[in-house]
């Protein structure tokens, strides 16, 4: 585990540095062969499920708030009313990849608020229970993911 993170960290410097001199088409080249489809049968394990605010300067997402009213970023350092930022939801999934062969390949993936409103064609999607027994009940599914940062891109049922 120790050896495979150094490795993710060298690679992430490395990207900073190239990122200025790089055109548009070796960008793209590069996000192309970053992502995989695989097809599964079915979700394994729900490994998390998380509400986070967006932050309304910057839109990244703070995972902790700091009060009931206020809300700070940790990103930009703005603070602002909690009730005014939008809630979305995370989940990080455990599927199975056969693609390989006979190899059998475990992926955690992160799947983010607009996949799963759209998968589960629902825009309330805040409960714990009902997000994860709704998509361990689905089969079939299609799903692109980044294999860098193991996100999922996309995921449909067939
Ligand atoms: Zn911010």
């Amino acid at each position: 585990m120790k050896k495979k993170f150094l490795t993710q960290q060298r690679a992430v410097i490395t990207l900073n540095n190239e990122t200025e001199l790089n055109n548009v088409e070796s960008i793209e080249t590069s996000v192309q062969s970053q992502t995989k489809s695989i097809n599964i049968t079915k979700i394994e394990f729900i490994e998390e499920f998380s509400v986070s605010k967006a932050c309304l300067k910057c839109k990244k997402h703070i995972i902790q708030w700091n009060s009931q009213y206020l809300l700070k970023c940790d990103f930009c350092n703005y603070m602002m009313r909690q009730e005014s930022c939008k809630s979305s939801v995370l989940v990080k999934i455990v599927v199975m990849d056969f693609s390989e062969g006979m190899e059998m390949n475990e992926l955690h993936l992160t799947v983010f608020h607009n996949n799963i409103t759209k998968l589960l064609n629902t825009e309330e999607v805040y409960d714990e229970n009902f997000v994860c027994s709704s998509l361990l009940q689905l089969q079939n599914l299609q799903l692109t993911y980044n294999t860098k940062r193991n996100t999922v891109i996309d995921i449909q049922q067939l």
